[in-house]
């Protein structure tokens, strides 16, 4: 089985309409992940149908048992975070969940209890299972829960014996991008063609030759900034980086997302031509390169 991480330096690159598309092409031969917890969507384009979910908890809040506690207010005075109101009760938002007032407690009155911060989900789509979460709004850890989504999605491909588990990565160059081209035989980075398109290009790249994953790159809507497109082409020449193509813009790709639909099953002729010729040439490198 083959991961393939589809990735770019920000978002608003159509990187999850290419991903939903790329997954049509290999129907029932693939596992997909939504590696963009923070605002995750690709289940909207494939009409995913939820079957499985389950909490996500990455840190712990404290919470006090009144009947056991005697209003000392030790934990008033020790808490860094003025998490602890007047009355002995603390705010699950200000707490850090740093443990120190329930070891302090001289009445063990505290108690760390796990913090419910997002969902993840396996849902059925007519290309097969997809995982995916959804974290709390000003939640943190989602490079953790990114991993969580990803080691499902690889379990569920090697289970089923899938050829491809692909994953829609999340945008920027943080924690849970790395978290989604962790383990990955290639990436594709999906490029714009503005000015700071090749900025993110390059900072991408240099993520992902930091952990030594192969990449191919594909410029999407090349021709709303040719120039740029270009000099995206050159990079890629210079670097030694594969071009795997390049996609037009088309109004199919939004009236496809409205109708919650690949824009492969919406449209076909020469796009659907492009598409499947960017997905063959990526398979390719990532046959060749990866190993
Ligand atoms: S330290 Fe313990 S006993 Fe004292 S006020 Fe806080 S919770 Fe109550
Ligand atoms: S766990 Fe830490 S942050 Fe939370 S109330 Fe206790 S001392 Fe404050």
């Amino acid at each position: 089985m083959k991961i393939l991480t589809v990735i770019s330096g920000k978002g608003g690159t159509g990187k999850t309409s290419l991903v939903a598309s790329f997954a049509s092409l290999v129907p029932d031969r693939l596992v997909l992940v939504d590696g963009d917890v923070d605002a995750a969507n690709l289940s909207l384009i494939t009409g995913a149908r939820e079957f499985e979910s389950h909490d996500f908890s990455a840190s712990k809040v404290a919470v006090v048992n009144p009947e056991t506690c005697n209003s000392c207010g030790l934990c008033l005075e020790l808490c860094r975070f003025q998490a602890v109101a007047g009355d002995f009760s603390i705010d699950p938002v200000a707490c850090e969940g740093c443990s120190f007032c329930a070891f302090a407690c001289p009445r063990e009155a505290i108690e760390m209890q796990e913090k419910v911060s997002g969902r993840w989900f396996v849902s059925r789509t007519p290309y097969g299972a997809l995982v995916h979460a959804r974290l709390g709004i000003a939640e943190e850890n989602s490079g953790k829960l990114v991993t969580i989504v990803r080691n499902k999605g690889q379990e569920l491909a090697k289970a089923s014996g899938k050829d491809y588990l692909l994953i829609d990565g999340p945008p920027g160059i943080g924690c849970p991008v790395i978290a989604a081209l962790s383990g990955a035989d290639a990436a594709l980075i999906i490029a714009e063609p503005t000015i700071p398109g090749l900025h993110d290009l390059e900072r991408i790249l240099s993520v992902c030759r930091h952990f030594g994953i192969t990449a191919a790159v594909c410029i999407n809507r090349y021709d709303l900034g040719p120039e740029q497109s270009k000099s995206i082409e050159a990079y890629c020449l210079k670097e030694g980086l594969v071009m795997v193509g390049k996609i037009p813009f088309d109004r199919a790709f939004v009236d496809s997302m409205v109708q919650g639909i690949a824009v492969t099953e919406y449209t076909g002729g020469a796009l659907l031509n492009r598409i499947s010729g960017v997905w063959d040439h990526f398979l390719n490198v990532a046959e060749q390169l990866s190993g």
